[in-house]
């Protein structure tokens, strides 16, 4: 049985990461990364660094990262929470740190706080296969409406950066608008702002872009995503 904190603590599906006869940062500090000029096609679009353009590849945690999720933590010194979206790192010249996790401690729990979010939410992941499959992109999206007015949005993507990617400015570009498509692809395009890919991964941006504003379509119409929508047209 898996749980919580497994999921979040799980590392990057980078084939170079698991292949020992190649250079990997995240693996064996300092000695280069593999995927920058290699088979890149699954990697980060966002937050990426010269040491390392890993994904992370946990979908809860995007989940959480856009309900505001709490990290609660214990150590030899104490307890202290924080922000699911402080949770995960970005890569920097560290890669080989996937969070800001410290050396003895624990998650011994989640909190959610309480949201008005319960009703118009979809969550939507595409991947090369229906199922075993990890996110190419993946979207949570929230929203509080009335009526067709946004009163508050919560917007977060999976697949494309080495931690769950939410934007903000995004998010507060979406408050006090009508929900319409329009609305929704400028939302996606501050999300997606300084989105850079390399030889194999491009196809993510463009992908992000679409999928950002069907799953906001999604969570406008409260309506459920079933396998067969996951299909890439
Ligand atoms: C074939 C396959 C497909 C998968 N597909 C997906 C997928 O599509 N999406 C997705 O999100 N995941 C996917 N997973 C990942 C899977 O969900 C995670 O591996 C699982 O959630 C890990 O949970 P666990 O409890 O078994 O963790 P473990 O394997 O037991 O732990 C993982 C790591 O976390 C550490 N850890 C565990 N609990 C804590 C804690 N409380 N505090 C600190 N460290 C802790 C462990 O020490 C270990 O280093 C897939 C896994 C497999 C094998
Ligand atoms: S992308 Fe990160 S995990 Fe993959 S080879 Fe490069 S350093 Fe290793």
């Amino acid at each position: 049985m898996a749980s919580v904190g497994g999921n979040l603590m799980q590392r990057t599906r980078c084939a170079y990461f698991y292949d020992t006869t190649t250079p990997c940062n995240k693996r064996s500090p300092g000695t280069g990364c593999s995927a920058l000029d290699g088979l890149n096609r699954n990697h980060a679009i966002l937050g990426t660094s010269k040491s390392c353009i890993a994904t992370n590849p946990s979908d809860m945690s995007v989940a959480l990262a856009a309900l505001g999720a709490l990290v609660h933590i214990a150590g030899r010194t104490g307890q202290r929470t924080i922000a699911l979206t402080d949770f995960h790192r970005l890569p920097d010249d560290k890669p080989h740190l996937d969070t800001n996790l410290g050396s003895g401690e624990i998650i011994t729990a989640i909190e959610l706080p309480p949201q008005s979010l319960a009703r118009n939410y979809s969550y939507l992941k595409i991947r090369d296969r229906l199922s075993y499959a990890f996110a190419l992109v993946s979207v949570a999206a929230a929203l509080e409406l009335e009526g067709n007015a946004i009163v508050d949005a919560r917007l977060a993507l999976g697949g494309v950066a080495h931690k769950p990617w939410r934007s903000l400015e995004a998010e507060a570009a979406l408050r006090g608008q009508a929900a319409t498509p329009d609305h929704f692809g400028h939302a996606a395009d501050l999300l997606l702002q300084g989105a850079t890919a390399r030889a194999h991964n491009g196809f993510k941006i463009a992908l992000a872009r679409r999928a950002v504003v069907r799953t906001l379509m999604q969570a406008m119409r409260a309506t459920p995503q079933s396998q067969a929508d996951k299909k890439i047209a």
